[in-house]
C-alpha cells in the first residue's frame, strides 16, 4: 500500500529510502526544516484564577494523552521513543526532536516511512488497535460470527481487539486497556472541574472524567457540545484517522484553548445558514436532511497547548466534533477553529507558496478572509450532508460502509461542499459583511490545494485534495499557464464545484465504497503540471512545529510553586528540554 500511496509525496532523495536505510543526520535536519516553528503565545492572563489553575491540571491531562496516543500507534513506540531520547549524539537528538514532531518513528509527510533504525519500515495500518498479525479477511470473518450486539462492540469507537491465550480475537474497552493513564487523567479532570467557576466546564469535566473510567462517552460529549466557557476543553478519544486498517478506533487526544469572543460571534452569522446549505445541496432529494439540529455551536478559539493525536506531523488548524452519529442526529455537532494555528500558518506558508504558484495576475487575490472563512466552510459542511445509509433496510452510516476510505472521501466532501456553500451565500449577498469575493475565495483556494497536497497522501486531507485537483483540472476550473502557475476560471468553478459536490455527497449517501475506490485510484497521480509545480515548492516549510510556551511556562511555574526552592526541576518533560 505504502508504495502505492506515496506516488505524490515530495520526491526529496529520502522519500525513496530503501527499507533497510535509514536518514543521516543531514537528510534528517532537512526533514524536520519541512516544519517552521511558531510559538503559540496566548493571554492566559485574562482567564478568571480559578480558571488558570484549573489550565494547569489540564495541561497535565493533556500531556497524558500524548503517552496514551503513543501507544496507540504502536505498542512500541513509548519503549522506542524512551531509548530514542537517551542517545545523546548529534544524531540522536535529531532524531529524538523529528520523532516528537511525529509522536512516532515513522515520517508521516515520507507516507509513514521509518527514520529510525531497528522498527518496521512502515506505521503498522491498525496502529496496536488489533494483533499485530491480524488481517482485514480474518477481523471480517470473525465479525460475522458474532452476536448483533458484540458487532457493535467490536467495530466501536472505544475498544480494542486482541487474542486470548487460545488465539481468538476478543474485544477489550479502552478504560481496561488504557487504565492505568485513564484513571490518572481522570483525577486531574476532577481536580479542574473544582476549581473553575465555570459551571458548563465543570460539568464536561465531572462527567470527562467519569467516561474515562467507562467508556460511555454519550453524556460527556452532550455536555462538551453545551460547553460555553472562556477556557475551552476538547479532551478524549476522538478521531479515527490512525486506526488506517479499518477505521474503526479512536485516537486519544487533548486541545486546551482559550476562546476568540469577538470572531466567535461574528462567526455564529453562518451557523443561521445550515439548514438552507443543506436543502440546496446538489444531490438527490431524498437524501437530504430536511430537519437538522439545532444551530451548531461554534467556536473560534486559540490553541495553548494541543496533544496526542492533536499534536503530530500536520497540525490541525481546526476541527469539528463528537464524531458519534448518535450525538449528532440529536445535538449536531460543534466546530472549533484554531486561529493561532490558522494564522501562523497562511503567514509561515500560504505566502510564499502562492508567490510561486499563482499566476502574477492573480497574486493580490490572495487573502486570510477568503482562507479562514473557507476552513470555516468546510468545519460546518462537515455537519450536514448524508449521516445515514440507508441499505435494504440496514441502516448504517458512511463512516461504517466507505471504512479506510471514509476520511478522504469526507474530507474533500467538505472543501467542495464548503466552497459551494459559500458560492451560494455570495449568490444571495448574504456575505455582504465579510471581505470574501469569488475572486480571492477561489484564488486562496487553489493556492491552498498545493499547500494541502504537501502534506503528502498519508494524510486524509492531502488524499482528499488529490480527488479535487484531479477533477478541477480535467473540467478546466484550475488552468495551468504553462510556465509553473496557474489560475482559476471562475465560470467554470463554480459547475465544477457543484458537480462534484454532487459525487462524493452521492458516494456517502449510498454508502457505495466502489465508487470511493475508484475516485481515490483516479486521484493516485496527479496531473503532471501540477506535480511539476509542486515539486519546487520543497524549500518552502510544509507546516508549523508549534512550540506551546504559554502552557510550558504555565506548568513549570506551578511546578515551582509546588516544590519551594527547585527552580529547575530535575525531570523536565521533553518540549521542556528543547531549545
Ligand atoms: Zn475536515
Amino acid at each position: 500500500m505504502s508504495a502505492l500511496t506515496r506516488t505524490f509525496t515530495l520526491l526529496l532523495p529520502l522519500t525513496m529510502l530503501a527499507t533497510a536505510q535509514v536518514p543521516n543526520f543531514a537528510q534528517l535536519k532537512k526533514m524536520r526544516a519541512r516544519f517552521a516553528r511558531a510559538e503559540m503565545r496566548v493571554d492566559a492572563a485574562r482567564l478568571p484564577d480559578g480558571d488558570r489553575k484549573a489550565l494547569v491540571k489540564l495541561i497535565q491531562a493533556g500531556r497524558l494523552m500524548n503517552e496514551i496516543y503513543m501507544r496507540q500507534v504502536w505498542s512500541a513506540n513509548p519503549a522506542t521513543y524512551a531509548k530514542a531520547q537517551s542517545n545523546l549524539s548529534a544524531l540522536g537528538r535529531e532524531r529524538m526532536l523529528y520523532y516528537w514532531i511525529n509522536k512516532a518513528p515513522w515520517s508521516e509527510l515520507d507516507g509513514y516511512t521509518a527514520f529510525l533504525p531497528g522498527v518496521p519500515a512502515r506505521k503498522p495500518a491498525g496502529g496496536s488497535f488489533y494483533p499485530a498479525d491480524m488481517s482485514r479477511e480474518e477481523f471480517e470473518g470473525w465479525l460475522q460470527s458474532l452476536p448483533r450486539e458484540q458487532q457493535v462492540q467490536a467495530t466501536g469507537f472505544f475498544t480494542v481487539i486482541r487474542r486470548d491465550t487460545a488465539g481468538k480475537l476478543t474485544i477489550v474497552p479502552y478504560h481496561k486497556e488504557y487504565g492505568a493513564e485513564l484513571q490518572k487523567a481522570a483525577q486531574f479532570l476532577k481536580e479542574a472541574s473544582a476549581l473553575t467557576g465555570n459551571e458548563s466546564l465543570k460539568r464536561f469535566l465531572t462527567l470527562r472524567a467519569d467516561a474515562f473510567l467507562s467508556d460511555d462517552y454519550y453524556a460527556s460529549d452532550v455536555a462538551w457540545m453545551d460547553l460555553d466557557a472562556p477556557l475551552d476543553v476538547t479532551i478524549g478519544p476522538y478521531e479515527t484517522y490512525t486506526d488506517e486498517l479499518l477505521g474503526y478506533k479512536a485516537a486519544y487526544e487533548a486541545y486546551l484553548c482559550l476562546r476568540d469572543e469577538a470572531e466567535t460571534a461574528r462567526l455564529k452569522y453562518f451557523a443561521d445558514h445550515m439548514q438552507e446549505i443543506e436543502d440546496h445541496l446538489p444531490i438527490e432529494a431524498k437524501y437530504r436532511n430536511p430537519k437538522l439540529g439545532a444551530a451548531a455551536p461554534i467556536r473560534v478559539v486559540n490553541e495553548i497547548i494541543a496533544t496526542g493525536d492533536g499534536a503530530h506531523g500536520v497540525r490541525t488548524a481546526a476541527f469539528n466534533l463528537p464524531n458519534d452519529e448518535h450525538v449528532i442526529r440529536e445535538k449536531g455537532s460543534k466546530r472549533v477553529m484554531l486561529k493561532n494555528v490558522q494564522e501562523a500558518k497562511f503567514h509561515l506558508i500560504l505566502e510564499p507558496v502562492s508567490q510561486r504558484v499563482l499566476a502574477p495576475a492573480a497574486q493580490s487575490d490572495l487573502s486570510f478572509d477568503a482562507f479562514f472563512t473557507h476552513i470555516l466552510a468546510h468545519e460546518m459542511t462537515h455537519g450536514i450532508g448524508p449521516h445515514q445509509v440507508t441499505d435494504g433496510g440496514k441502516v448504517s452510516t458512511p463512516r461504517q460502509e466507505l471504512k479506510d476510505l471514509y476520511g478522504a472521501i469526507e474530507e474533500a466532501k467538505a472543501d467542495v461542499c464548503g466552497l459551494f456553500m459559500l458560492q451560494h451565500l455570495l449568490d444571495k449577498s448574504l456575505l455582504r459583511d465579510s471581505a470574501v469575493n469569488e475572486r480571492n475565495l477561489y484564488t486562496t483556494y487553489l493556492a491552498s490545494a498545493f499547500r494541502s497536497l504537501r502534506f503528502g497522501s498519508a494524510d486524509a486531507h492531502g488524499k482528499g485534495m488529490a480527488i479535487q485537483v484531479r477533477y478541477l483540472m480535467e473540467k478546466g476550473a484550475f488552468r495551468a499557464a504553462g510556465n509553473g502557475t496557474f489560475s482559476v476560471d471562475s465560470a467554470r468553478m463554480k459547475g465544477a464545484i457543484r458537480d462534484l459536490a454532487h459525487d462524493l455527497l452521492t458516494v456517502e449517501a449510498a454508502g457505495d465504497y466502489a465508487s470511493a475506490q475508484a475516485m481515490m485510484e483516479g486521484a493516485r497521480v496527479l496531473p503532471p503540471e501540477f506535480q511539476k509545480t509542486l515539486e519546487q515548492l520543497k524549500d518552502i516549510p510544509i507546516d508549523l512545529e508549534p512550540e506551546f510556551v504559554t502552557a510550558t511556562s504555565l506548568a513549570r511555574s506551578n511546578w515551582s510553586a509546588a516544590r519551594p526552592g527547585s527552580a529547575s526541576p530535575k525531570k523536565t518533560p521533553p518540549r521542556a528540554t528543547r531549545k
